[in-house]
């Protein structure tokens, strides 16, 4: 790892500062007025938390920022992070009629920053319902975004929830695992903290791993959802993975937004082409490597990263390697790290090896970011709950699992997707929990 000198916090702030400025007032507001504010918007049909996205656009246009902040937030409770992280090009802006006009869409996701930043920064909070409207008392497992959403809706129609999270911080993926630059690990906590306003209790750094620790939960709750998100990344199941300089891109993402990794120098190459892979090798170029290599087995066309991060990352000098597949991981002479590929070619949908093609990258750093795997152990626990491929099953619209008393969404179900589905999942498990809890007097 790295010898250079560390960054301190202001340097690291200086690095990661957010990467599309936020828009002045009046700029919102004209930006605003631009919007047609369709009947039918299909901005809003487009997301799925359906945030009425007309109403809260003209809100805006009319100064009522702490207006438009409610409707967001009445759709959407981790709308401040949601307008940071959301794929807006492939949902509400996306979807935005001025397309089919060839003009530029509506910057919805900036006009939502700008109303959710009013909103925090002039101290509002939300209306909280009266508590014990209703007597259900909600075990959420996870403190990602499907979790706070689910106790976030269960709180503000007046019954109890509790986010139980394995780490420090709750917040997830929102805390740990999303570039900084996209969204701080502080703006992530105080979104929290308005929950926590709501009145969800948080019970941090505490593991939920086994079948007894389930159960003595089950006792304690009414129901229980799992808001599990998913394991750890995936393995190179190569030799030399376990070496020194080897750090997962999870591991890195959390490293820097902990403040626990400050500086990197040299070359880091990073294993995969997603978005999370893209997240970590632009890390590691802001952190200070002058090179960064994406080692991808398959083609430019077959890569999971959007084609914005995809832009992004070219920007950042992020070099790409297609058709090269890892083989080992050994060191050289010297004792850097020889990351060794075979280059590889696909034949009748398999790929294959092109013989003579071996080569290796020397290279300070090398990260792994082939996807998550799921969460098995916790799950094969589950009485009644069906796993299929890793993944919870769950009723699509209500999130209910094979075991009634347990609810569940977000990544767990879905396999890993964004932000917004998950909070789409969570808040759709409290609907029915609630429902289910008054059909049955709980
Ligand atoms: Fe406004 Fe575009 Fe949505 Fe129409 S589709 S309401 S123009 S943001």
């Amino acid at each position: 790892m790295s010898t250079a000198a560390a960054l301190d916090d202001e340097q690291l702030r200086a690095r990661f500062v957010e990467l599309k400025p936020a828009l002045a007032a009046q700029a919102a507001r004209i930006e605003a007025d631009r919007c047609l504010n369709c009947f039918d918007a299909p901005c809003t049909a487009a997301c799925p938390t359906h945030i009425d996205v007309p109403g809260f656009i003209k809100r805006i246009a009319s100064k009522n920022l702490r207006g438009s902040a409610l409707r967001i937030l009445d759709a959407n409770i981790l709308g401040a992070s949601c307008a940071r992280v959301c794929p807006v090009d492939v949902l509400c802006e996306g979807a935005c009629v001025m397309n089919r006009q060839n003009r530029k869409p509506i910057q919805i996701a900036l006009l939502q920053r700008h109303a959710m930043d009013f909103f925090w920064s002039s101290g509002e909070t939300m209306p909280a319902a009266a508590p014990g409207a209703h007597k259900v008392r909600v075990a959420c497992i996870g403190g990602g975004p499907a979790s706070l959403a689910c106790a976030a809706e269960l709180c503000r129609r007046g019954a109890r929830a509790t986010v139980i999270d394995r780490r420090d911080l709750p917040g997830g993926l929102n805390t740990y695992g999303v570039a900084e630059y996209k969204l701080r690990a502080s703006d992530s906590v105080r979104e929290v903290e308005m929950i926590r306003r709501l009145g969800v209790e948080f019970r941090c750094g505490v593991e939920v791993d086994s079948a007894d620790s389930l159960e003595a939960l089950e006792a304690g709750f009414d129901f229980i959802f799992l808001g599990l998100g998913l394991g750890a990344m995936q393995r190179l199941n190569i030799p030399g993975e376990e070496s020194e300089g080897v750090m997962n891109a999870l591991e890195l993402i959390a490293a820097y937004k902990t403040g626990h990794l400050r500086q990197l120098h040299g070359t880091v190459a990073v294993v995969g082409a997603g978005n999370t892979a893209i997240d970590a090798a632009n890390a590691a170029r802001r952190l200070g490597a002058e090179t960064v290599y994406m080692v991808y087995r398959r083609s430019e066309a077959e890569m999971s990263a959007f084609d914005f991060e995809y832009e992004h990352a070219k920007q950042e000098g992020v070099q790409f390697l297609w058709h090269r597949k890892p083989v080992a991981i050994g060191r050289d002479e010297p004792g850097r790290l020889l990351l060794e590929t075979v280059q590889v070619r696909e034949t009748n949908g398999k790929l294959e090896v092109v013989p003579g093609t071996e080569s290796a990258i020397a290279c300070d750093l090398v990260v792994p970011a082939i996807g998550q795997s799921p969460l098995t152990q916790l799950l094969q626990d589950l009485r009644g709950v069906e796993i299929r491929d890793g993944k919870i099953v769950a009723d699509r619209g209500t999130g209910r699992t094979g075991n009634p008393k347990y609810y569940a969404g977000g990544d767990c179900v879905n396999g890993g997707r964004e932000v917004v589905d998950a909070v789409a999942g969570g808040k759709r498990a409290a609907m029915a929990i609630l429902k289910t809890a008054e059909a049955t007097h709980a």
